[in-house]
């Protein structure tokens, strides 16, 4: 694909468009508004924007692409950076849009229960704006103090509270869209329901920002629980805790709002990171096990049930974490086992496979297995309770040839990973880092329908180019 080139010229129409203030060209800022969480050393070669603009309101977007399109630029809309999968790197260089100077919440509706915001917005925020309301904005990644809305809602983000609340989408009600020519229009509505014509709103959810570029989200907020319990749960092996935990909601008839899953090696990097543990360190696996209500009595006979079920299961005990201290040491532990990672490791490779929660056993066996013939090792956590493993295969910083270790591994656990009716990404997405195994994922008649939407949406192509499909 040839694609326009940003010159002096092009700048200097991108600053009468949005304003020199809005137009950034200095390298350390090109470079750090090339990346996401994915290191560097992934990349086959460095990727940097030609320019980075700030757009400050959707009238700037519209500009900003039909000047684009017109002149076949390529356009990567960028939130946080927080992503996983290389979906804001800019792989073809041209223009990064980026959303931090979008960053209002423009209402909270009382009487429709929505919540109406920019796509620079952080969750967190949102959060703490339905709080303010005795309300909730379920949609929780564990990046979410950092994370922005229009980015969680590109990649379909899910996190500790799906098998609950559903992902993100599931919490998104209409959208604002611009798209590759400029035109502006609205997915969906503040309405519980909607059959006219396609569901565009959960077709852009997940579309990896090239579709369209989110300018307002409107989620839904659902009324928020006064009282909530996380219980602590160690098991003495991975089996038992991962047999566990479909009981939890069969034998009990309770939803949890978290079910989360920490191997031995995923506490170990992050208690050497964090500088501190949790109770039963030594234990294989831990459970988090996260109850929520309105009424204290009720809440308790129901961790009470769970806690005597863990006990049947194997657990070697049940900590009950109901003050702010214990509860904040816990999820401070699992959120930042990624983080971990990349600090303590050169040399890994982080997947974030997703199975049937019956197959989770056999996914486990397999990542052992595959990892033992490759004289790899991993660390394993995630929210086990939708079957989503976050899989980090990782190689000593002695290992000379770990590319060609870690990619053969990969690639036996993606079979694997078929085989068990599983999928590539539950919640990180695809973007760079993983097209090249989209295929062996989806058959040809679903690679041939996503190629064609693409071409509906983006013509010329200009909208993050190079992620999902080439
Ligand atoms: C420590 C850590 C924990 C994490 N935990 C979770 C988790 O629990 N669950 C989870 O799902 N993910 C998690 N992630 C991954 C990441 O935080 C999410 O994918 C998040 O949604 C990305 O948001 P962002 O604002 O950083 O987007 P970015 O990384 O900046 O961009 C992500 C994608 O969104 C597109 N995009 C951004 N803004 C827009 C827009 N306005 N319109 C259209 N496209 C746009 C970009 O082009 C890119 O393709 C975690 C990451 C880290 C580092």
């Amino acid at each position: 694909m040839d694609y326009g080139t940003v010159t002096e010229s092009v700048l200097k129409d991108l600053e009468s468009l949005l304003g020199a203030h809005n137009v950034a060209v200095d390298e350390e800022k090109r470079r750090a508004y090339s990346l996401d969480e994915v290191a560097e050393q992934f990349w086959d070669r460095p990727y940097c924007a030609d320019v980075v603009v700030f757009p400050e309101n959707t009238q700037h977007v519209s500009a900003i692409l039909a000047y684009a399109n017109e002149r076949r630029i390529p356009v990567t809309p960028r939130g946080a950076g927080t992503g996983l999968s290389g979906g804001a790197v800019p792989a073809y260089g041209g223009i990064v849009m980026a959303f931090d100077r979008m960053n209002r919440i423009l209402e909270v509706d009382l009487e429709n229960l929505t919540a109406t915001a920019e796509p620079g917005v952080v969750t967190a925020d949102i959060q703490a704006a339905a709080a303010r309301h005795g309300l909730e904005y379920a949609g929780d990644p564990c990046s979410g103090d950092v994370s922005f809305i229009g980015g969680n809602v590109a990649e379909n983000a899910g996190g500790n509270k799906v098998i609950k609340y559903g992902t993100t989408g599931a919490n998104v009600l209409a959208l604002e869209v611009v798209l590759p020519s400029g035109e502006v229009t609205w997915f969906g509505g503040k309405r519980r329901k909607d059959v006219t014509g396609l569901d565009l709103v959960h077709l852009i959810a997940g579309s990896e920002g090239t579709l369209g570029v989110v300018t307002k989200v409107v989620v839904k907020l659902v009324p928020r629980q006064e009282y909530v319990v996380d219980l602590l749960v160690p098991f003495p092996g991975v089996d038992e805790a991962i047999g566990f935990v479909p009981r939890v909601i069969r034998e009990t008839g309770l939803i949890p709002s978290s079910l989360e899953f920490m191997d031995k090696t995923s506490l170990d990097l992050v208690s050497r990171y964090i500088g501190s543990s949790l109770p039963f360190a030594d234990a294989e696996a831990h459970l988090i096990i996260q109850l929520e209500g309105g009424d204290d009595d009720v809440l308790a006979d129901q961790y009470e049930r769970i806690g005597d079920l863990c006990f049947e299961g194997g657990a070697l005990e049940v900590f009950v974490a109901d003050n702010r201290n214990f509860r904040d040491q816990l999820w401070k532990a699992r959120k930042n086992i990624s983080e971990a990672i990349i600090a303590l490791y050169r040399k890994y490779t982080k997947e974030d496979l997703a199975v049937p929660t019956s197959a989770i056993p056999d996914l486990m066996k397999g990542i052992e297995r595959v990892c033992h013939t490759y004289g790899l090792e991993s660390a394993n956590f995630g929210h086990v309770g939708d079957g989503n493993m976050h899989v980090n295969i990782l190689a000593g910083e002695d290992r000379e040839d770990w590319r060609e270790a870690i990619e053969e591994a990969r690639l036996d656990l993606y079979r694997l990973t078929v085989e068990l009716g599983g999928t590539l990404s539950g919640e990180h997405g695809i973007g760079l880092k993983r097209k090249k195994y989209l295929p062996m994922f989806l058959d040809e008649p679903q690679m041939r329908l996503i190629r064609g939407i693409k071409r509906v949406f983006d013509p010329n192509m200009i909208l993050n180019p190079g992620k999902i499909l080439d």
